[in-house]
């Protein structure tokens, strides 16, 4: 049996019209159901729905020997034991540091000013500051990270931007990029060679529908 953990969501999105190029279909529809393990019509091969940090673990772990996860969460990803064969070319966004539109970050990474960073990144926010010699306080959130220079808790956020629209509802800019993202194919090393019959095949397939 091989298995894949996806998220829900705009992984999802992006991944299913793939898996359909391959071939592979879901008897059930994973995003609306509640299931969390879909048979596909490939005798052995299944789906699984985790949260979209937690898919580099499931596979380190074997919970899945296939994993379809963000260039961003695989930078904060602190395990080991993957192979990341594929850049995928979906979910693209970029990583990006914004704030409000009245704050002066040019300034503050002129003159090195101490910076609070609120974000879901605390990896990719540290390695970033430290090569421009700025110091950081790190805020670590879980989510809607806009908030945080609105109420005065941080000076910045550290956040994945695509349209840019939900930091302008929130009167935000982008002050600069950190990186682009977009989703990996992520493989479990001990999987890839002792079910290697099956993976290299699939993996083959999927570089060749990739965009
Ligand atoms: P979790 O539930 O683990 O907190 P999440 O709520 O951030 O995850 P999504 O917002 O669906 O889940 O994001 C999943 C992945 O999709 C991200 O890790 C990123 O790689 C990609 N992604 C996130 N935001 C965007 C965006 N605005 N445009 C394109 N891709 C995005
Ligand atoms: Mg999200």
């Amino acid at each position: 049996m091989i298995t894949i953990a996806l998220s829900k969501g705009r992984i999802f999105t992006e991944t299913m019209p793939m898996l359909n190029k391959l071939g592979i279909f879901c008897e059930e529809n994973p995003e609306t159901s509640r299931k969390l393990v879909f048979e596909t019509n490939k005798k052995n091969l299944q789906l699984i729905i985790v949260r979209a940090s937690d898919v580099p673990t499931y596979v380190e772990w074997g919970g899945a020997d296939i994993g379809i996860a963000g260039k961003d969460v695989m930078d904060e990803f602190q395990g080991k034991g993957l192979f990341q064969p594929l850049d995928l070319g979906i979910g693209k966004c970029q990583l990006m540091v914004a704030g409000r539109k009245e704050f002066d970050y040019e300034a503050f990474i002129k003159q090195k000013i101490r910076l609070r960073v609120a974000t879901k990144y605390p990896q990719a926010a540290r390695k970033f500051f430290s090569e421009k010699g700025v110091h950081i306080d790190v805020i670590k959130l879980y989510g809607s990270m806009e908030l945080a220079p609105i109420v005065g808790m941080s000076d910045v956020i550290v956040d994945l931007v695509s349209s840019g629209k939900t930091l302008e509802a929130n009167n935000l800019i982008a002050y600069e990029k950190i990186s682009d993202v977009s989703s990996r194919l992520i493989i479990n090393q001990a999987a890839l060679k002792i079910k290697r019959k099956q993976l290299k095949p699939l993996i083959e397939n999927f570089s060749e529908v990739v965009l």
